[in-house]
This record gives structure tokens, sequence and C-alpha cells, in this order.
């Protein structure tokens, strides 16, 4: 979903857009980096020197309970933010932190745990850990 179609979808949800809103949500629709609410902070403030931390948290909360973003959290790190809410897999880098899209299809888990568990599934999380090619490459030089 483009930034348009989501605030048109919100606006019509009653949610107020102010243009320091908008600009964060193009910046999550447009990076593929996953990048921490500090990252999108200083991002959108070279634009909007005025904008708070708080509009970003409030901003970023906002954009998850409506289903148009996905936090990946790291127990005692940062959480990562992600503009592309479908479920998908993803690579990060031990050493840099670096945070990658894995596309593939799902694997299909969800049924057999729901019935081996009996709890309701509602989607799971997978995530590879390695090092990245920069990282890698970095260390041979050394
Ligand atoms: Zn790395
Ligand atoms: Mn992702």
């Amino acid at each position: 979903m483009d930034a348009i179609e989501i605030l048109r979808q919100l606006k019509d949800k009653g949610v107020r857009f102010t243009p320091q809103r908008q600009a964060i949500l193009e910046f999550l629709l447009e990076t593929a980096s996953h990048p921490t609410a500090d990252e999108i902070y200083h991002h959108v403030k070279a634009k909007f020197p005025g904008v708070s931390l708080g509009t970003i948290y409030n901003t970023l909360n906002m954009l998850k309970e409506h289903g148009h973003l996905l936090e990946l959290s790291y127990g005692d790190m940062s959480s990562r933010f992600d503009g592309n809410p479908e479920n998908h897999y993803h690579i990060v880098c031990s050493k840099c932190g670096r945070v990658s899209d894995y596309h593939r299809t799902l694997i299909d888990l969800d049924q057999e745990v729901m019935e081996q568990s009996g709890f309701l599934i509602m989607g799971h999380r997978m995530e590879f850990y390695g090092i990245c090619p920069k990282c890698r490459e970095d260390e041979q030089l050394n």
C-alpha cells in the first residue's frame, strides 16, 4: 500500500495527519533499513527541525495499531520498525545489527502448532542470525 492510500484509509477512520506524521510514514515506506525510533527521528528532523521524539513514538504506535507497521523487538535493544506489515522473514547481522528482508513463501506451521498447543495462533516470526556480506568482507580485510 502506498502513502496516499494509507493516508486516505486513516483519514476515513478520523486519524489526524500532520506533515511530520506524513514524513514518518513516507520514510517507513521508502526505506528497507528497518530503522529504530531514534533513526526515524533523526531522518525526519532534517526536514522538520521542530519534530519531537514523542511525535515519532505516537505516530509509530498509531500506525502499528491500524496494522500499517511491523515492530521487531529485540529484548533490551531498541525495536526496529518495518513499513511492510505483511508477514515476512528477516536476517539479522550479529556484528553490525543490520536487518535485511528474506522473502520466501511462509512456512506452513501455524495450523500444526495450533493443534498441538491449543493456542489460537495469529502468526509466527522467524529470524536468521549471521554475519552480513559487508561484515564478512571487512573481517577478511582485517
Ligand atoms: Zn553486518
Ligand atoms: Mn522487513
